[in-house]
């Protein structure tokens, strides 16, 4: 069975595609594994717990984001790094990005609450507290192209993930945080959802937050912008009666 990898390294200055000839029916993971053994032991990627729990080996199948050791070896599929990110050698990416991110959400527990926590509550955190931090959202997300410092389908699930702790006491410092190339800058395009290898819906997070963020008052501030103008509001200080 043919496979396709695209690889890179910096003593090439353009990334190139190889092929190589793997057995059949394996998963796409143990086809590298093998390509490395029989082929290439420079060939990188990284991988850890090869069961789907870990995350680390997301990569792209012919354009899609799966989880290597998940998916299957189609004939000629093309193997590629995660988008959105540097490139360091062949399916190995700079990974700076997925700290940034979370610490700027603030998506973990700052002020412990005393309340007491029930088996409902644990649900209301339930589905987005399986995120493994694949990346793969992360990397299907087209906002990347116009904005990097996007927060981002992964780090806004986690934000809303501790927004519903019942145990955080500091909820309205999450939602303050990911008003700024957060909440508002995501295009609802789903891609997030399709590609979670955990069944989470990014997207649909995104539109809780922002819901929670207009009760606690927070709007998106390009639209506030445009009805102001709208309303005949002249930013640079006159009055334009008719609104343009
Ligand atoms: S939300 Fe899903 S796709 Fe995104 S990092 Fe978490 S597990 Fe991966
Ligand atoms: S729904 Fe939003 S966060 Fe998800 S991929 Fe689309 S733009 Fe990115």
């Amino acid at each position: 069975m043919k496979l396709k990898i695209k690889r890179f390294n910096e003593s090439k200055l353009e990334p190139y595609i190889e092929e190589f000839n793997v057995t059949h029916n394996q998963t796409i993971l143990n086809s590298l594994i093998e390509v490395k053994i029989k082929n290439d032991k420079a060939l990188s990627f990284r991988c850890g717990c090869r069961t789907g729990i870990c995350g680390s080996c997301a990569v792209r199948v012919n354009g899609v984001e799966r989880l290597a050791c998940k998916t299957n070896l189609n004939e000629n599929d093309l193997i590629e790094a995660i988008n959105n990110t540097k490139v360091i050698k062949d399916l190995v990416v700079d990974l700076s990005h997925e700290e940034k991110f979370l610490k700027t959400t603030k998506s973990f527990l700052k002020e412990l609450s005393k309340e007491e926590i029930t088996s409902k509550d644990e649900k209301l955190i339930d589905i987005q507290s399986n995120c493994i931090l694949c990346q793969s959202c992360f990397s299907s997300c087209p906002v990347y192209e116009v904005n990097n410092e996007f927060l981002g389908p992964y780090a806004l699930t986690r934000a809303l993930r501790y927004v519903n702790d019942k145990k955080e006491n500091d909820k309205n410092g999450i939602l303050e945080n990911i008003q700024d190339n957060g909440v508002w800058d995501c295009t609802l395009c789903g891609n997030c959802t399709i590609v979670c290898p955990q069944f989470i819906d990014p997207k649909t997070d995104i539109m809780n937050l922002r819901m929670k963020s207009v009760q606690e008052g927070y709007e998106d501030k390009s639209l506030s912008a445009f009805n102001s103008f709208d309303s005949g509001f002249d930013p640079s200080g006159g009055f334009n009666p008719n609104g343009f």
